[in-house]
C-alpha cells in the first residue's frame, strides 16, 4: 500500500552555506468539490439515518421517562423497556464484541465502509461541508473567497458559516449530554441558567470537539488521529472490495475531445480532468493506487462516472472492486463469489453466534438482581437459645418498571433459617439494601466457614435467583 502522495521536504536557505530542511509539509487546505451519484446518495442516506437516531432518540418517551437514558447518577441505563444496572456490564462487553466483529466483517468485505459512510467524523464533516457550500459556494468560489482580502462580504460569509457551525456543534453537544441527563430537564436548566457545571462542561466540550473536528481538522483526523486507518490494512486482502482505479483501462491518460477516438490517439479512458482529486475529502489521487488516506467514500467513483457518461464511455473507470477482479477481469458475479471467502464466512458465523447469544441472554434475563455481602461489622455470634447468627446485606435490584415483591429463603446447613423479615418489596427500577439475619442451631455444623445459598423468589412469577455465600460458625 502506498503511503500517499507526500511533497518533497521544503528547503529553507538561511545563509550562503547553511540550508535548513523542513521535514514537515505545510498543511494544504482541501476544498472538496460537490458531487452527486450512487455513493453520494448512500452517504447522505447514512447521514440522515444516523443523525435522525442521534438527535431524535433522547426526545422519545417510554412511559413516564426518557426512552434512552444513561443515568450515571443513579447508576441505571434505560434502553426502551430494558433497565440495566452496572452489574449488567456483560451486555456492554457483548455489544463491543459485536461492534468489533462487525467492523472486521465489513472491512474484510468492503474495506473502509464504516469510515466512508457512517463514522461520525465523516458524517459531521459532510454536514459542515454542506453548510460551507451553502454559505460560501462550491470549491472554486470557496478558493476565491479565501484568496481575497478581507471585505464586508467575506466577513459576513465567514461569520455566517461559523455561526451556523457553532449552533449545530452546540446542539450536538447538548444532545450528547441529553443521553445522560433527561433532555427536557436539561433544556429547561439551560433556559433558566441553572445548569450544573458538569453538564455545561460536557455540552461545550463535545460541541467544540465537533466544531473543531468537522470544521477544521476534517481529513487530518482520518489521516493522523484515527487508529483504525493504521490497522485496517491487516484486514484487507486482494479480494476486499475497495475504491479502485482501473489503470489498465485508464492509462495512458490525457485530454481529448468528445468526438475523438482514444485508441486512435493512443490514450486510455482517463481524460485527466482531475475531478476525482477535486472531490476527494482527503485530497488524494485514487489513480496512484490504494492509499491509507482513502476512506472509501466513493466520491471519486461518482464523479468519474459522470465524466465517463459525458464522454460516452462505459462507467466504472473508478469503482468499488477488488484488486484480483481488476487484474483478472472478473465479472461482477465472479467478484462476489471471491468476496464471500472463508475468512468472511467465519467472521459472519462468529458475529451471528455472538449476536444470537446476546439476544437470547437479554430475552431470558431475570427481572431482578441480587448481590449478597456479608456484614463485616457483625461477625458470627451466638444469640439467645444458643443459636448461631450471621448477618448479611442483600442488594435487591428491580430491573422492571413495576413494583416487585420477593421472598428470601436460605439453605445449605440443617435448620438454617432467615430470622429477620424475609419479605422484601422494591419499587419499579429501584434497588434496596436489606439486612438479613440468618440463624442455625448450635450443633448444625463444626466451627469454620460453610457454603450456603440464598434463594430469592419473585412473587407471582417463576423467576428466582440463587446467590452463594458463607456461614461462619465460631469456636
Ligand atoms: S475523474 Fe476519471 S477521468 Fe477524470 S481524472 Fe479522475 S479517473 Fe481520470
Ligand atoms: S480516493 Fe475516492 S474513495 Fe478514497 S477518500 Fe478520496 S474520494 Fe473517497
Amino acid at each position: 500500500m502506498s503511503e500517499g502522495t507526500q511533497g518533497p521536504p521544503e528547503a529553507l536557505s538561511s545563509g550562503a552555506d547553511e540550508v535548513m530542511v523542513s521535514l514537515y509539509e505545510a498543511h494544504k487546505k482541501i476544498y472538496p468539490r460537490s458531487v452527486s451519484g450512487v455513493f453520494t446518495n448512500w452517504r447522505w442516506g447514512f447521514v440522515f439515518l444516523t443523525q435522525l437516531v442521534f438527535y431524535g432518540l433522547p426526545w422519545l418517551e417510554w412511559g413516564q421517562r426518557q426512552a434512552v437514558l444513561f443515568d450515571l447518577g443513579s447508576r441505571r441505563f434505560y434502553i426502551f423497556g430494558l433497565v440495566l444496572y452496572p452489574q449488567d456490564f456483560i451486555y456492554l462487553t457483548g455489544l463491543l464484541v459485536i461492534s468489533a466483529l462487525s467492523l472486521f466483517l465489513f472491512t474484510a468485505v468492503a474495506g473502509r465502509l464504516w469510515c466512508g459512510f457512517a463514522c461520525p467524523q465523516t458524517v459531521y464533516t459532510e454536514i459542515f461541508l454542506w453548510i460551507e457550500r451553502k454559505v460560501e459556494g462550491d470549491r472554486s468560489a470557496r478558493m476565491r473567497l479565501d484568496g481575497r482580502p478581507w471585505s464586508i462580504e467575506k466577513v459576513v460569509r465567514k461569520g455566517s458559516k461559523h455561526f451556523l457551525w457553532l449552533a449545530l456543534a452546540l446542539w450536538t453537544g447538548f444532545t450528547f449530554v441529553g443521553y445522560f441527563t433527561p433532555i427536557k430537564e436539561l433544556g429547561s436548566e439551560f433556559v433558566q441558567m441553572r445548569v450544573s457545571s458538569w453538564e455545561m462542561f460536557w455540552t461545550f466540550f463535545y460541541g467544540f470537539a465537533t466544531y473543531g473536528n468537522a470544521g477544521f481538522m476534517r481529513e487530518q483526523v482520518c489521516k493522523h488521529m484515527c487508529p483504525y486507518a493504521r490497522f485496517q490494512s491487516a484486514m484487507f486482502d486482494k479480494d476486499t472490495l475497495i475504491v479502485t482505479y482501473d489503470a489498465e483501462r485508464g492509462e495512458p491518460r490525457g485530454a481529448r475531445s468528445r468526438q475523438a477516438d482514444p485508441r486512435g490517439l493512443g490514450l486510455g479512458a482517463c481524460v485527466g480532468c482531475s475531478l476525482c482529486v477535486q472531490v476527494c475529502p482527503t485530497g488524494i489521487d485514487i489513480r496512484n493506487g490504494l492509499q491509507y488516506e482513502c476512506i472509501g467514500c466513493g466520491a471519486c467513483a461518482d464523479v468519474c462516472d459522470t465524466v465517463m457518461d459525458k464522454m460516452g464511455y462505459a462507467r466504472g473507470l473508478v469503482k468499488y472492486s477488488t484488486q484480483n477482479a481488476i487484474s483478472q477481469h472478473w465479472s461482477r458475479s465472479e467478484t462476489w463469489r471471491h468476496v464471500l471467502r472463508p475468512r468472511v464466512l467465519v467472521y459472519a458465523a462468529i458475529l451471528g453466534a455472538v449476536t444470537i447469544a446476546m439476544t437470547v441472554s437479554l430475552a431470558l434475563r431475570p427481572p431482578f438482581k441480587v448481590d449478597v455481602v456479608r456484614d463485616r461489622g457483625a461477625l458470627a455470634r451466638i444469640v439467645a437459645g444458643g443459636t448461631i447468627e450471621n448477618v448479611y446485606r442483600l442488594q435487591v435490584m428491580n430491573a422492571t418498571e413495576s413494583t416487585q415483591h420477593y421472598t428470601i429463603t436460605v439453605n445449605g446447613l440443617p435448620g438454617l433459617v432467615v430470622a429477620s423479615d424475609n419479605a422484601v418489596t422494591v419499587d419499579a427500577t429501584q434497588s434496596r439494601w436489606v439486612a438479613v439475619r440468618v440463624q442455625a442451631p448450635y450443633d448444625a455444623a463444626l466451627p469454620g466457614s460453610h457454603a450456603i445459598r440464598f434463594e430469592i423468589e419473585l412473587k407471582d412469577s417463576p423467576a428466582h435467583l440463587t446467590e452463594k455465600s458463607v456461614f461462619l460458625v465460631p469456636r
